[in-house]
């Protein structure tokens, strides 16, 4: 894996950045990958293990992932060496010194990711003037707080009812990882009619066939409770979860929670995924085969990422939230429609449909990939 992004393939990448100042601490990586569509759009990742590798292969699935949802912004990512949780003002300091000496590189605008918030994303703004996820206060559309990736996810779901053989009202959803992804699909998919039967948290499982009351559930999580607080229903271990019968199963916790040694428990007919790679491509392709639709993560979690390029154009939450539902509607539609007509995967299909747009903007550059 780490070879082919070093050497690098028809798409990119079209900079790889090392940032190093022994005296401040500072060490870091920018791999801008492609920008045929538009600026780069990526988080910034603080961690004390990261690489340029891994730099690398974020950097890709932000331009796949940018494309599919039809943003006018490439894919680009970094990565800062260090303890995020190292002590604030050296913590500032890193983050001000890595953006500063990655101010003239246009090409990037800087995202939270892991390790990095809004608050990250507002010194970077101060610093250079070019960053998305900010606090409201200088112009950031609280995306975690209104559900943006949730109200996304609900829209994609509702795309692939006629794909499947039950209606949004006689479907019951089970979310494994109650957190903002999670909470926020589930609340738009009940207003939709669908039925909470099952929820999961990193303590434990709640079952209910008979319904779960999101708002309650969700007002529990917002204290900082567990989904095992909630009055009612029957209580499991964390990865009970699986067993669970539905219609519909939204993983919103973690990578690879599914994979071919558990993916025959799973009882469900839609796999609507909230999380980034939360299937491996053999339990992808092990649903397949067993006519269990997924709807592939960047297609169905890309509500944050279109909020984020929104907010960075000036648009305020209702205009963010309606280009949302009208992208994710239109890319699910093409997405299921493609991969029904060739019997191939979804994820397949999403990737055809976002190396189309990337190849077809190259053809608009003078040098192709920037
Ligand atoms: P979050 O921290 O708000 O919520 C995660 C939830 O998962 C928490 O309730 C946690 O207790 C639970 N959890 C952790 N490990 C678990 C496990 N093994 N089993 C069951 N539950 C578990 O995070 P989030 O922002 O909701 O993000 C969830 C996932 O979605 C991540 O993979 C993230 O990268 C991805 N994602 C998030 C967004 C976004 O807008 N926040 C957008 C796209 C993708």
């Amino acid at each position: 894996m780490e070879d082919i992004f070093a050497r690098g393939d028809a798409l990119g990448p079209a900079k790889v950045i090392h940032v190093f100042q022994p005296q401040l601490g500072l060490k870091g990586v920018l791999v801008v990958d492609n920008v045929a569509c538009g600026p780069a759009i990526g988080g910034l990742r603080m961690a004390e293990d990261v690489s340029t590798a891994e730099c690398a292969r974020l950097a890709r699935a932000m331009t796949m992932k940018n494309a599919a949802a039809g943003l006018p912004h490439g894919g680009g990512k970094s990565v800062l060496y260090g303890d995020p949780k190292m002590a604030r003002a050296d913590k500032e300091r890193l983050i001000r010194s890595f953006a500063f000496a990655l101010r003239r590189e246009e090409d990037y605008i800087f995202g939270p990711d892991m390790g990095t918030n809004e608050e990250c994303m507002a010194w970077i703004k101060d610093e250079i003037g070019r960053s998305v996820g900010l606090p409201c206060e200088v112009g950031g559309i609280p995306l975690d707080r209104l559900g943006a990736t949730g109200w996304g996810l609900s829209q994609a779901v509702e795309m692939a009812i006629p794909y499947c053989d039950f209606s949004l009202t006689s479907a019951r959803l089970v979310v494994q990882g109650f957190g903002s992804v999670g909470k926020h699909s589930a609340r738009f998919l009940a207003e939709r009619g669908v039925t909470l039967v099952g929820a999961s948290d990193s303590r434990g499982t709640l079952h209910d066939p008979s319904g779960i009351r999101v708002e309650e559930l969700i007002g529990i999580k917002n204290q900082g409770g567990s989904v095992l607080d909630y009055p009612g229903g029957t209580k499991a271990d964390r990865d009970a979860v699986i067993d669970l019968e539905c219609e519909i199963w939204v993983p919103a916790a973690r990578p690879d929670v599914l994979h071919e040694d558990n993916i025959q428990r799973l009882k469900t007919k839609l796999v609507a995924q909230g999380a980034n790679i939360p299937l491996t491509l053999g339990a992808e392709q092990y649903l397949h085969a067993q006519g269990v639709l997924c709807l592939p993560d960047f297609i169905a979690n890309a509500g944050g990422v279109i909020c984020a390029a929104m907010e960075y154009h000036g648009a305020g939450q209702t205009e963010a939230f309606r280009t949302i539902a009208e992208k994710i509607r239109d890319n699910t539609q093409q997405v299921l429609a493609e991969a029904r007509q060739n019997g191939i995967l979804p994820r397949q299909a999403a990737i055809n449909l976002a190396t189309r747009r990337v190849e077809r903007a190259m053809t608009y550059k003078r040098w192709g990939i920037f």
